[in-house]
């Protein structure tokens, strides 16, 4: 039985971890669940699976019995196999470094954990003797193709990308697309930030900086391309020219199983049918329109404490525009402004990265306030 502690169990990869644990409940159990927001969402995943701890960041509960509430943190990673970390932004990143110091595996689905804190996450990592597995799509295909070894040769990679919802509209057309245009992903199944994200592309600039510290990939060999169809996961090319790619239906399930049960596979329900599908698509990856992805992989280059500060930014422009408070461009400028108002500072602490998320923030909130008002 692998004892699983999920972190962010009411989010979109927490509810579908909770479908994987359903399917086999001989070989998974939730040891601890933890989430952000109190509510009845919560207390069901509770009732349902008795986990013998919890922890709620915001908001009370009223624990079943057999279910303790935990005061901190470190506690959840007691008793467990593997941390699956899938809660939302930077708030991630301190469940990622606790459960690597507790030395259990972890199964990753936070970006920000690896984009924000990629140096303090490999030293904890190093320290605790914790292994990392991750959940994401892209870095799972990767992972896959190159055969469960974070460590093997390769000469590049290629992040695969659906484009979003709005790959063929123009420039002029962007400047007017609303929240409710951005949350309509052609084939994954997501939260709302990072739905937005995938719609601004930021979300693959991300993938660039989560592959340069989970592969050690240099910056000029990870490539993005366009695949509207979401089949072929992502690819990995070898000096030899050959390259080897991940294929399956767009089911975050399937690479949650795999993270969970790592290096087993389990079975699955619905196996790819080629005939059906006819044919893939793969169109260049379109920079110049969509802005976010180079600011992301530019941060990422520079490191430090400016992947944080992009992070910072992102997070409430992406919340200002989901309130119809800045345009689609904005979230972009956004990010930008922060950028150049913050120089790099090595990342040589958790809290040096929480004082500069704090005040990243702060500047955002500055900015959407000007761009906004124009
Ligand atoms: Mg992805």
């Amino acid at each position: 039985m692998v004892r699983i502690a999920l972190i962010g169990c009411t989010g979109s990869i927490g509810v579908q971890t909770a479908d994987v644990v359903r399917r086999y409940p001989d070989r998974f159990c939730f040891s601890s669940l933890a989430c952000g927001h109190a509510g009845e969402a919560f207390s069901s995943l509770l009732h349902e699976f008795a986990p013998r701890r919890a922890l709620c960041a915001h908001g009370t509960f009223t624990p079943p019995a057999g279910t303790r509430a935990v005061g901190q943190a470190q506690e959840l990673f007691e008793d467990c196999d593997v941390a699956l970390i899938a809660a939302g932004g930077f708030a991630g990143l301190n469940y990622t470094l606790l459960a690597a110091a507790a030395g259990v595996r972890i199964a990753l689905a936070n970006k920000e954990s690896l984009v924000c804190g990629g140096e303090l996450v490999a030293r904890a990592l190093k320290k605790g003797g914790s292994e990392l597995v991750p959940v994401d799509s892209e870095h799972s295909a990767i992972f896959q193709c190159l055969s469960f070894r974070r460590d093997a040769p390769f000469e590049r990679l290629v992040l695969t990308a659906s484009g979003g919802p709005f790959l063929h509209y123009t420039e002029e057309e962007l400047r007017h697309v609303k929240a409710a245009d951005a949350l309509k992903h052609p084939t994954w199944n997501m939260g709302a930030k990072i739905t937005v994200d995938s719609a601004t592309l930021l979300n693959k600039g991300y993938e660039v900086i989560e592959a340069n510290r989970l592969y050690g990939a240099p910056f000029d060999k990870i490539e993005a391309v366009v695949h509207p169809e979401s089949i072929v996961h992502s690819l990995v090319y070898f000096a030899d020219g050959a390259a080897l790619a991940q294929l399956g239906y767009p089911d975050m399930r399937v690479p949650i199983q795999l993270a969970l049960a790592y290096p087993e596979r389990l079975p699955c329900e619905a196996p790819l049918d080629l005939p059906s599908l006819g044919k893939l698509t793969f169109l260049p990856f379109p920079k110049q329109k969509f802005p976010c992805f180079s600011l992301a992989v530019e941060a990422g280059r520079a490191g430090g404490t400016l992947p944080t500060v992009l992070n910072a930014a992102a997070e409430e422009a992406v919340r200002a525009f989901l309130a119809d408070r800045i345009t689609f461009p904005a979230i972009a400028q956004t990010i930008e402004g922060a950028l150049s108002a913050f120089p790099r500072e090595e990342a040589d602490t958790f809290e040096h990265l929480a004082e500069t998320d704090a005040r990243a923030r702060a500047c955002a909130h500055t900015l959407i306030y000007g761009i906004s008002a124009s």
